[in-house]
C-alpha cells in the first residue's frame, strides 16, 4: 500500500521550506522533498521585512549592509546610505538548511531525493514519484500519495512543467557569480556595489555583495551569447578584486515574470521561482519566495479543509494584490532605465536625490509602496521628467 500524506512539498529552498513549515505547524502531515547537495547560487541579500515576518535569528546574518554604491557607465559612484536599519546578508547553505530544519521541527518529514513525476491513482489522487539520494537509478522510484502537491522546485520547475499549462513558456535572466575571499584591507564589508554598465550587463546589472569573510561578485543577462564569465572577470578588475581567492563559480536562471496560473485547478500549486516571482529590475527573490510559500501553504490548508480546488487560486490572487503593482513598476523601470548607457547614466544620477533614496529604501525594506510623503513622489516625477528631457545634465 502506498502511504498518503496531506501534502508533498517539492523543493526545500526558501519557498518550499516556508510552505512546509506553514502546513506542518498546523498539524498537517507534510513530506518535504529536496534533492540536496547543491548550494543555491544567490547574492543572499534580504530585507528587514523578511527578517521580521519570518522570525529569522540574528546569527543567520553573515553581514549587515548600511549603504549601496550605484556605479554608472562613466564609473561615477553614487552612495545611497540605508538610513535607519540595514540590509541583511545570508549564506544560502546555512539559511536554507535552517528553514528546512524549522519545518522539520514542526513535524514535516524531510527526504533527500529527486522529484520525478506526479501521476494519478485510479481514484484520482496525486501520486508523487521520487528517487532517494544514494539509491541506484536502476531501483524502482518510491511513491507517495498526496492530497495536495506544492511545487517549490525553483526556476525551470519540473512540477510546473508537468502540471501547469503554459509554465514551459516562462522567460529567464541567467545570473552568474563568483564567491571570493573578501580582501582584509580596502574592502568595505558593509556596502553593496551595484554596477549599471552595458558592458557588464546589457539588460541587468553587476554586483559586489559582502558576506563577512567572503563576497558574491556577479552579473546577469537574458541576452543569449553574452558572456557572464567575462563580465564578472571585468567587474572584478573594475572593483580591484581580480587577485582575491575564488572559492566557487556558479550560476542559475532567474524567472522574469510571474506565471499567469500557479495551480492546476485540482490539487497542485506553485510557489517562489517555480511560479516566476522574482522582482524585475532588482532580481530580488528570497522574500517573494517565502511570501509565496506562506500563501501556498495557506491555500493548501484551506483546500485540505474545504476540498474546494478554488482555494488554491488564492495563493496567486493574494500575492499579486500585495505585490503586483511593485512588480509592474519595476518591470517598466528595467525596460526603460537598463536599455542604454545614456539612460543608465541618468538613472544613477537620479539615485543621488534624497527623495529617491528615501523612497527606494523604504519600499525595499518594508515591501510596501510608501505613501507617507505624497509630495516626494511629485518631486521625483518632476525630476524624472527633467532628466528625460535632458533639462539637467547627467
Ligand atoms: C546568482 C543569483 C543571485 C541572486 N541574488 C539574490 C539576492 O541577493 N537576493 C534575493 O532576494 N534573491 C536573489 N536571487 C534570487 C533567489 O535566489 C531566488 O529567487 C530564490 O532562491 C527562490 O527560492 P525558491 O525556494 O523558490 O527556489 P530555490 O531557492 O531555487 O529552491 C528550489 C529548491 O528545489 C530543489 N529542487 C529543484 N529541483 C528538484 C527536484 N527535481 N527534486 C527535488 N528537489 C528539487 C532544489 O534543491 C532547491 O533546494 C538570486 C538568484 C541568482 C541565480
Amino acid at each position: 500500500m502506498t502511504r498518503t500524506v496531506d501534502a508533498v512539498v517539492v523543493g526545500g529552498g526558501p519557498s518550499g521550506a516556508t510552505a512546509a513549515h506553514e502546513l506542518a505547524r498546523r498539524g498537517r502531515s507534510v513530506l518535504l522533498l529536496d534533492r540536496a547537495g547543491r548550494i543555491k547560487p544567490c547574492g543572499g541579500a534580504i530585507p528587514p521585512r523578511l527578517i521580521q515576518d519570518f522570525g529569522i535569528p540574528d546569527r543567520l546574518l553573515c553581514a549587515r549592509i548600511t549603504s549601496a554604491r550605484m556605479v554608472s557607465p562613466s564609473s561615477r559612484g553614487v552612495d545611497m546610505p540605508v538610513g535607519d536599519g540595514f540590509v541583511g546578508m545570508v549564506n544560502r547553505d546555512v539559511f536554507d538548511e535552517w528553514l528546512r530544519e524549522r519545518a522539520a521541527g514542526c513535524g514535516a518529514e524531510r527526504i533527500a531525493g529527486r522529484f520525478l513525476s506526479v501521476g494519478r491513482d485510479p481514484d484520482g489522487t496525486a501520486v508523487v514519484s521520487f528517487q532517494r539520494n544514494g539509491v541506484a537509478k536502476s531501483e524502482a522510484p518510491e511513491q507517495v500519495r498526496a492530497r495536495v502537491v506544492i511545487g517549490a522546485d525553483g526556476a525551470i520547475s519540473a512540477v510546473a512543467e508537468q502540471c501547469i499549462p503554459g509554465a514551459d513558456r516562462i522567460r529567464h535572466v541567467f545570473a552568474y557569480h563568483e564567491i571570493i575571499r573578501a580582501p582584509a584591507e580596502g574592502f568595505d564589508g558593509q556596502r553593496c556595489d551595484v554596477y549599471y554598465q552595458g558592458k557588464l550587463s546589457p539588460d541587468f546589472y553587476g554586483w559586489v555583495f559582502p558576506h563577512g569573510d567572503t563576497a558574491s561578485v556577479g552579473s546577469g543577462s537574458a541576452r543569449k551569447g553574452f558572456s557572464l564569465r567575462k563580465s564578472v572577470g571585468d567587474l572584478r578588475a573594475a572593483a580591484g578584486l581580480t587577485d582575491a581567492e575564488t572559492i566557487r563559480r556558479e550560476g542559475a536562471p532567474i524567472p522574469m515574470k510571474p506565471l499567469r496560473r500557479w495551480d492546476n485547478g485540482r490539487d497542485v500549486v506553485l510557489a517562489g521561482d517555480a511560479a516566476g516571482v522574482v522582482a524585475p529590475a532588482s532580481g530580488e527573490g528570497i522574500y517573494y519566495a517565502m511570501e509565496g510559500g506562506r500563501l501556498a501553504g495557506d491555500a493548501a490548508d484551506l483546500f485540505l479543509t474545504t476540498g474546494d480546488a478554488k482555494a488554491l487560486r488564492t495563493a496567486r490572487r493574494r500575492f499579486m494584490r500585495a505585490h503586483g503593482t511593485v512588480f509592474r513598476i519595476l518591470g517598466i523601470m528595467q525596460w526603460f532605465w537598463y536599455s542604454s548607457d545614456k539612460r543608465r547614466e541618468r538613472f544613477v544620477s537620479i539615485c543621488a536625490d534624497p527623495d529617491v533614496q528615501r523612497l527606494t529604501w523604504d519600499s525595499y525594506m518594508n515591501k510596501k509602496l510608501t505613501r507617507k510623503d505624497p509630495m516626494a513622489h511629485v518631486r521625483i516625477f518632476l525630476k524624472d521628467v527633467a532628466h528625460l528631457l535632458g533639462l539637467v545634465s547627467a
